[in-house]
C-alpha cells in the first residue's frame, strides 16, 4: 500500500520533470522551472531550503552550412560555440604532432582521426583534464584558425551516446566550431587546400540557474550529503540522466520528513553536471571550502532506475561500521547489488575532498559506460525507467539513513 503510493508519486514526478518541463539544460527556462518545482516540493515536505544563484549561458543553435567548391557538407554547431561567417582555405590535421607543425592561422581547420577521437575537456574544467587535451586547446588558441570543423565518431565515456559527438563543447573557448560524422569527414578530406565557406548561426545568451540545498535535523559538524544533478543535456528528456536522481531525493525527503537525528541531512540538487562549466558544483565547492571534513558521507544518485538489470550501489572509502551497515542493506533489498567503482559523477567531488561516498546508479549503465548509446540522446526518456527500482532505492537509503 505504502509502496503503491510511492510508485504513483514517482510516476507523477517523472512526468513533471521529463514531459511537462520539456528540457532542463542549464540556463534554459525548463531548468529554472525544475529547480523551482524541487524547491517548492522540498519546502512543502518540511525541509529548510536555500537556493544559490549561478551566472551561466544558454545557447541557441541556429544551424550551420559548409560549402567547398560546389559541394555542401552536413555540419552541426558545437554546443555553446560562437557563430561565424568565414571564407578561408581548408586545412586538415589528424594528430597533435601535426598540429604543432602546421600553419593553421586564419584557415578553416578540419580535425580528424587520432586528434578527434575523444571529446576535449572544457578548458576551465578542473576535475579531470588530460595534458594532451590542454595542449590541443592551447595550440588552437595560440594559432587562431578562422574556424574549426571536427569529424568524430562515438565516445560514450566522455560524450554520452551521441553520434557524431562534438569534439569541442565549451562556452569559454572562442574559436567558432562545428562537427560532422566520420564519413562526411572522409569526403571533406578530398577538398583540402580549396577555399571553404562556413556559416554558423550559433548564439550565446547570458542566463541564470540555481542550486537547491535542503536541510533537516542535527548539527553542521556531522553532515550526510545526499545529492543528484538536476540538469540535462540539450535535446534529451534526461529521464535516467538524471530525473530519477532528483525523484529519489524527493521520495527520500518525504520518507524522512519526521527525521530528527543528530546528523544533519543535506539534500543537494547540483546544477551543471552535464554542462561545460559545472557552475553548481563549483559554487558548492567554494561555499564548503574548509567544511568537507564535516561531511561523514555523500550519497550521489545518477543514472538510477534503468529498466534492465539491478540497481548498483558503489562504495568509496566507507569506514568499517558504515560498510557493515551497507552490506546489511544489500542483503535486505533484492534489487540492489554492489556496483563497480566509476568516476563520472558528482560523488567524485566528495571523494577528492576525502569524504566517504556511495554512488547509486544502474548496474547495466556503469558496466556499459563506454559503449551505451542512450545518455544525452532522445532515447533517455520515460520508456526506459522502472519506477519500482526508484522506490526500492529510496526505501533502502531511508533504512540506511535511519540507522
Ligand atoms: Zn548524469
Amino acid at each position: 500500500m505504502e509502496n503503491d503510493k510511492l510508485y504513483q508519486k514517482c510516476i507523477s514526478y517523472l512526468k513533471t520533470l521529463c514531459e511537462e518541463i520539456p528540457e532542463r539544460s542549464v540556463g534554459s527556462k525548463g531548468n529554472r522551472q525544475a529547480t523551482s518545482f524541487l524547491n517548492k516540493e522540498l519546502s512543502a515536505l518540511g525541509w529548510k531550503t536555500k537556493v544559490s544563484e549561478l551566472d551561466v549561458i544558454d545557447w541557441e543553435d541556429g544551424g550551420a552550412t559548409l560549402q567547398v567548391a560546389d559541394q555542401s557538407f552536413n555540419v552541426l554547431v558545437s554546443p555553446y560555440s560562437l557563430g561565424c561567417s568565414v571564407q578561408a582555405p581548408l586545412i586538415g590535421v589528424s594528430s597533435l604532432e601535426k598540429l604543432e607543425r602546421q600553419d593553421i592561422s586564419g584557415k578553416i581547420l578540419l580535425l580528424y582521426g587520432d586528434i578527434a577521437k575523444e571529446q576535449l575537456m572544457p578548458k576551465d574544467f578542473v576535475f579531470y583534464n588530460p595534458e594532451e587535451h590542454q595542449k590541443v586547446i592551447a595550440l588552437l588558441e595560440q594559432m587562431q584558425p578562422a574556424a574549426i570543423i571536427s569529424a568524430t565518431s562515438r565516445n560514450a565515456a566522455l560524450a554520452g551516446g551521441v553520434y557524431p559527438f562534438p569534439l569541442i563543447e565549451d562556452g569559454d573557448f572562442d574559436i567558432p566550431s562545428v562537427y560532422m560524422t566520420e564519413e562526411e569527414g572522409r569526403k571533406l578530406l578530398s577538398c583540402i587546400g580549396n577555399p571553404a565557406m562556413l556559416q554558423s548561426r550559433s548564439t550565446r545568451i547570458p542566463a541564470r540557474a540555481y542550486n537547491v540545498v535542503a536541510r533537516k535535523g542535527g548539527n553542521m559538524d556531522e553532515r550526510i550529503v545526499i545529492s543528484a544533478h538536476i540538469d540535462a543535456k540539450k535535446g534529451t528528456p534526461g529521464a535516467i540522466d538524471n530525473a530519477t536522481g532528483i525523484i529519489t531525493l524527493l521520495l527520500l525527503a518525504g520518507l524522512l520528513k519526521d527525521y530528527s537525528g543528530d546528523r544533519l541531512l543535506e539534500i543537494v540538487a547540483f546544477n551543471g553536471e552535464d554542462y561545460y562549466g559545472v557552475p553548481g558544483q563549483m559554487d558548492y565547492i567554494r561555499k564548503n571550502q574548509g567544511h568537507f571534513k564535516d561531511i561523514v558521507l555523500n550519497i550521489n544518485i545518477d543514472g538510477a532506475g534503468y529498466k534492465e538489470g539491478k540497481s548498483a550501489f558503489s562504495f568509496f572509502n566507507l569506514p568499517e561500521a558504515m560498510r557493515a551497515l551497507a552490506n546489511d542493506m544489500l542483503a535486505r533489498f533484492d534489487g540492489i547489488t554492489e556496483g563497480i567503482q566509476w568516476n563520472q559523477g558528482d560523488h567524485s567531488i566528495f571523494i577528492q575532498h576525502g569524504c566517504p561516498a556511495i554512488a547509486v546508479s544502474s548496474q547495466w549503465f556503469i558496466e556499459h559506460i563506454d559503449s551505451q548509446d542512450i545518455t544525452h540522446t532522445p532515447k533517455d526518456n520515460l520508456d526506459i525507467v522502472d519506477c519500482c527500482k526508484i522506490v526500492e532505492i529510496a526505501e533502502a537509503l531511508t533504512w540506511l539513513l535511519r540507522k
